[in-house]
């Protein structure tokens, strides 16, 4: 068994999240595995990034600290930048 995190978890299913591709303008939903959260010494550091999956192309977006809860909350990989 593994412990219980303080944040409510979905019935079923993994956790998705819903993203936007600035480079062809798609919508989808990844999986905490396909994103990549960075954290800076500041918010202006502190950004997540993906790899579109219609496109390819690399996307990179400020992380709000909303978006840095949801996102280590659900798993995604965590990197901290140093300076
Ligand atoms: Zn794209």
């Amino acid at each position: 068994m593994t412990a219980a995190a303080a944040c409510p978890s979905p019935a079923a299913g993994p956790v998705v999240f819903r993203a936007g591709c600035p480079h062809c303008r798609s919508s989808f939903e990844l999986a905490a595995a396909d994103l990549r959260l960075a954290i800076g010494a500041s918010a202006r550091t502190t950004f997540y990034s993906f790899t579109c999956p219609e496109c390819g192309e690399a996307v990179r977006k400020p992380a709000g600290e909303r978006i840095v809860e949801l996102l280590t909350g659900g798993g995604v990989r965590t990197m901290r930048l140093h300076g």
